[in-house]
């Protein structure tokens, strides 16, 4: 189906049922379900398969039962356990039944995934997947060496192309349009910005499904692209909606030391232990049934503690080993090629015959944009905002709670996205288009020339540095008080730093310049609400770690965070209100988080 357009006053306007924001894999996903059923555009910043789940190394967790007894309700138990009981069970029970289907989905779709010696699709261990409820580690990761995420981006990629959905690539979307229908907001598009021409396009969409992705660059180190600024995130809280969870950011235990470029958990999967500078291994010592296949919260902080108590190895004794060596040539090389390739380009290290330095990297967004579980975007603890959906790693259903477990999202940009996709294409077929108001597009207009006509001395890069280094330093994976008021006022310093950005590009065509203005505007709007989520959170559950408050408090903070925005504009100080949001129980009473 042809996009509707036509140019008014210099701005172009496209219309189509569904409007999809990100080509990753939950918008990919999305995508192909609306497609075949209503006209259905897909915008995105990056070209489609360059988004960052094109990353993913490790795998995507089913419970096929392949290699080794397996069930979904041990997966949802892990899942729970694992997200340090703030996940909602109901969300997560769907997570895991439909973990099934979305692997077949893909398989049918012609992913190439490593087979068993019988032709099964291969599963391979993981941080925090157990059989039988804790026993022992389990084989529920499904994989394709350690391109998982490529395999999949590329498998959506080509099924978007067979289902005609029209994508727009370099495209930068930058307000979301709502309109007032007897006295409810409702969607009414998206703006944005072409890249290739400077040209702003108004898309009007009966239903908008926001899959932008996350949000690392908050962060130094981390094993994020650069594009992962959450604009989608950021976009919507500007809109005045609320965002979820937003102090529960997860560090991944193997980041490169220095880098943070990722060495997937699925190394560990395949038996790489952890060693400290005497070649201890020490994960015996924090989680004795599981040890190296803790979750990510357990792990990464183990290892900073390590670091902390002086067993940290290098010149510096600032980071830990991942000990390869005993996996052979042959496992590394088939089953691991790139983690093994990266260890050899970034550090000169190679894993077949060295240990490989590494230290926690940030890495994953447990918060985001609120949803039901039919992926329907939330205005407050229960209202949706028709029309408006969110999924994948910019949205909390929450399946993840406290802390995500390694190859959940791959899983819950399938499973989310698919439900976006199938929930966003209905409303389409029985709404109407909601009018664009006449000034749709001058918020964008008006903050591109802001920045594109700024005078000021500040630089972009300076402020991001900045932003970045006082994150790392103060929000990380251990967390006080006193260091999160010292990021709160770093925050606040660089929020009024932000309006006098001079931009050096002042050209129409490619400015990536200006762009990078505008997703630090999002970046320092992020890293507030984490920061000030994280304060307001005075106990330590998940990838939350207050030292402060070191013990997890169920009787006070078992609920999700609200956070909101009050007022605030560029450059103006943000004024956040925080609300609580109960998390659902069906099965399982939190208990002492052991492995
Ligand atoms: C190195 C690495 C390895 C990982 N390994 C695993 C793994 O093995 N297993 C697992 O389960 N998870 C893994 N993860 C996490 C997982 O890959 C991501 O959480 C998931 O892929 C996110 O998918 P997404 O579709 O939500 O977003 P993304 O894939 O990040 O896509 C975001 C899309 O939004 C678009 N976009 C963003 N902003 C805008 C804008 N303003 N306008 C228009 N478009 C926009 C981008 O162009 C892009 O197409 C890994 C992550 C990383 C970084």
């Amino acid at each position: 189906m042809a996009d509707q357009s036509s140019v008014t006053d210099g701005i172009h306007y496209h219309q189509h049922d569904v409007v999809i924001v990100g080509a990753g894999g939950a918008g990919m996903r999305a995508a192909i379900e609306s497609a075949p059923k209503a006209s259905t555009a897909v915008i995105t910043k990056l070209y489609p398969t360059r988004s960052h789940t094109g990353a993913a190394q490790g795998g995507m967790a089913a419970a096929l039962a392949n290699v080794e007894e397996d069930s979904n309700e041990w997966h949802t138990y892990d899942t729970v356990k694992g997200g340090d009981y703030l996940t909602d069970q109901d969300s997560a029970e769907i997570l895991t039944r439909e973990a099934i289907d979305a692997v077949y989905d893909l398989e049918n779709m012609g992913l190439p995934f490593n087979r068993t010696a019988e032709g099964k699709i291969d599963q391979r261990r993981f941080g925090g997947h157990t059989r039988d409820h804790g026993k022992a580690p389990v084989r529920r990761a499904c994989y394709a060496a350690d391109r998982t995420g490529h395999m999949i981006l590329q498998t959506l990629y080509q099924n978007c192309v067979k289902h005609g959905v029209q994508f727009f690539n370099e495209f930068y979307v930058l307000d979301l349009v709502m309109a007032e229908v007897d006295g409810a907001k409702r969607v009414s598009g998206v703006v944005a910005y072409e890249l290739a021409t400077g040209e702003i396009h108004v898309f009007q969409g009966k239903s908008v499904i926001f899959a932008t992705g996350g949000f690392g660059k908050i962060f130094k180190t981390t094993s994020n692209a650069h594009t992962l600024t959450g604009d989608g995130v950021g976009i919507v809280w500007r809109k005045g909606l609320p965002l979820e969870d937003m102090e529960f950011y997860q560090f991944h235990p193997t980041g490169l030391a220095g880098l943070g470029i990722l060495l997937t958990e699925g190394a560990r999967g395949e038996g790489a232990i952890l060693r400290n500078a005497s070649g201890e291994r020490f994960m015996e010592r924090y989680a004795p049934t599981i040890k190296d296949l803790a979750p990510r919260d357990i792990v990464a902080r183990s290892m900073v503690q390590e670091v902390l108590d002086g067993r940290g190895a290098g010149p510096h004794k600032d980071y830990v080993y991942l000990d390869c060596t005993h996996l052979g040539a042959e496992v590394l090389e088939t089953k691991l090629p790139d983690i093994t390739e990266f260890a050899r380009t970034y550090l000169g290290v190679d894993p077949v015959t060295e240990r490989v330095p590494v230290y926690p990297t940030a890495h994953y967004a447990m918060g985001g944009i609120p949803t039901n579980n039919d992926a329907e975007v939330l205005a407050d603890n229960e209202t949706v905002v028709p029309g408006l959906y969110a999924a994948g790693e910019c949205a909390c259903v929450s399946v993840h709670g406290a802390n995500r477990l390694g190859t959940n999202s791959l899983l819950d940009i399938n499973v989310f996205g698919k439900r976006a996709g199938n929930n966003a294409v209905a409303y389409a077929q029985t709404a109407d288009f909601v009018d664009l108001p006449a000034d749709a597009a001058d918020g964008v207009v008006k903050l591109l020339a802001q920045l594109r006509e700024g005078t000021g001395t500040e630089n972009v890069a300076e402020i991001r540095k900045a932003l970045q280094e006082t994150m790392d330093r103060n929000a990380q994976v251990f967390r006080t008080d006193e260091t999160l008021q010292r990021a709160l006022a770093d925050i606040a310093e660089l929020r009024t730093r932000y309006p006098n950005v001079r931009i050096h590009d002042r050209g129409r065509r490619f400015n990536t310049d200006l762009l990078e203005a505008v997703e630090l505007g999002f970046l320092l709007d992020l890293a507030e609400i984490l920061v000030v989520s994280a304060l307001n959170r005075k106990e330590s559950r998940g990838a939350h770690m207050r030292d402060d408050y070191p013990k997890r408090d169920d009787e006070n903070y078992m609920q999700h965070t609200m956070a909101y925005r009050v007022a605030g504009d560029i450059g103006l100080p943000q004024e956040i209100r925080l609300d609580w949001k109960p998390v659902r129980f069906t099965h399982y009473e939190p208990q002492e988080r052991k492995y």
